[in-house]
């Protein structure tokens, strides 16, 4: 059985009547990779299909942190990479931090710059990091034009029991689920199709033309933009794997006194406040058997450091995949003719999503098909 031709009809992409670019995931990438299409290509018949009706890989399920690598974990940069990789990395999250907010202002993403602090418990690692810390201080100077990240006394009012504290008045936070809500309008107002609930199973091309297979429906375009991030395997042979990270939300703690975000641990543990609850999530470096276990540290460590912090009561808790690799840069890369893609995004895909999606773009723009 095929599909009704009303809904062949509505697709309105066949082989005789092909879109000039498909988009296969509708996160940031995605979306960024079709209103960048359709701005530079008024002319082009555009759409961005999904497998779930709300998106469903990070994008809308990351935890709406605006950062660009703490102290630590940019130590560890520092190590595997070397200082230019380490600054061009960072340069690239805070750049695309700006175009992200350029694009949709403050107030549609929720965006605040609030600072944020990391907090250390383990007192070698804090040593180490105040040792790197003017060398680092000094290596981004060309990125932000002032000081990155500042000593401060080792217990604050909003955070205790720790062995030091270093602060970054640069991050912020944002409201995840407003910023994705402006994208899809934006989508909308430069008239890209937004076709929801369309699992791309394969694509095969012939004389020029792309056919993309979802269930019996199919689609027929141009190009073909993939932005499916950890999903990319099941398409391309790709380096990128997806990593289960999990988010803990608790009911409204009204002692709660936290006014900017908080790392912890080369960034593998991330706290902050939402709407007087307290977000929590990350925790994959710790060997746990499983995801109950990595919440029941999670919320250990918050009551234990986080001042005002009571009883944790889950409201809300999920799991999202990041998709990482070798390389800690995303992949963006024409594989033939025609098929693109721009995938490994890793824990950062809020801060380089934009850009990602725009180098996704200019793929298509630039070797046509
Ligand atoms: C729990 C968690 C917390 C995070 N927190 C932060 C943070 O605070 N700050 C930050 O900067 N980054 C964070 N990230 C990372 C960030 O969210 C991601 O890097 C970014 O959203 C990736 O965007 P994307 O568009 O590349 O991919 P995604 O948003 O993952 O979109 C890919 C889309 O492709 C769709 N798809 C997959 N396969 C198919 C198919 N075959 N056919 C059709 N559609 C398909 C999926 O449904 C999905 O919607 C977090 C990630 C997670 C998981």
């Amino acid at each position: 059985m095929g599909p009704s031709i009303w809904e062949s009809q509505m697709l309105q992409a066949s082989p005789q009547a092909p879109l000039d670019a498909l988009v296969v995931g509708g996160g940031i990438v995605g979306m960024n990779a079709a209103l960048t299409l359709a701005s530079r290509e008024p002319e082009w018949r555009i759409a961005v299909v999904d497998a779930l009706p709300l998106g469903g890989g990070g994008s809308t399920r990351n935890a709406g942190f605006t950062c660009f690598g703490s102290p630590s974990e940019l130590l560890d940069d520092w190590r595997a990479l070397g200082p230019e990789a380490t600054v061009e990395l960072v340069r690239m999250r805070w750049e695309g931090l700006q175009a992200l907010r350029a694009m949709w202002g403050d107030k549609a993403c929720g965006h605040r710059t609030c600072g944020a602090v990391e907090a250390f418990t383990d007192e070698a690692l804090f040593e180490e990091v105040m040792e790197f810390l003017p060398e680092l201080n000094e290596a981004l100077e060309d990125v932000f034009q002032e000081t990155a990240f500042h000593t401060t006394p080792a217990q604050s009012s909003t955070l205790h029991a720790l062995c030091g504290q270093l602060r970054s008045p640069l991050e912020g936070d944002l409201n995840t689920g407003t910023m994705v809500q402006a994208m899809r309008e934006g989508l909308e107002r430069a008239g890209v199709a937004w076709w929801p609930g369309l699992k791309v199973e394969e694509f095969t091309d012939a004389q020029g033309l792309w056919t993309a297979a979802a269930g019996p429906l199919s689609v027929s375009a141009r190009h073909v933009l993939l932005a499916t991030n950890a999903f990319a395997q099941d398409l391309i042979d790709v380096d990128v794997r997806p990593v289960a990270n999990q988010v803990l939300v608790s009911q409204v703690m009204p002692g709660l006194k936290l006014n900017h975000t908080v790392h912890h641990d080369r960034g593998y543990v991330y706290v902050r406040e939402i709407e007087g609850r307290l977000l929590i999530g990350g925790g994959r470096q710790w060997d746990c058997r499983d995801n109950d276990e990595v919440a029941e540290r999670l919320t250990a460590w918050a009551q234990r450091h986080v001042v005002g912090c009571g009883p944790f009561q889950v409201a809300y808790r999920w799991t999202g995949q990041l998709g990482i690799g070798s390389s800690r840069r995303p992949e963006v890369k024409t594989l033939k003719p025609g098929l693109h893609a721009g995938v490994r995004l890793g824990g950062m895909g809020v801060a380089i999503g934009t850009t990602v999606g725009r180098m996704l773009a200019d793929l298509a723009l630039r070797n046509p098909a």
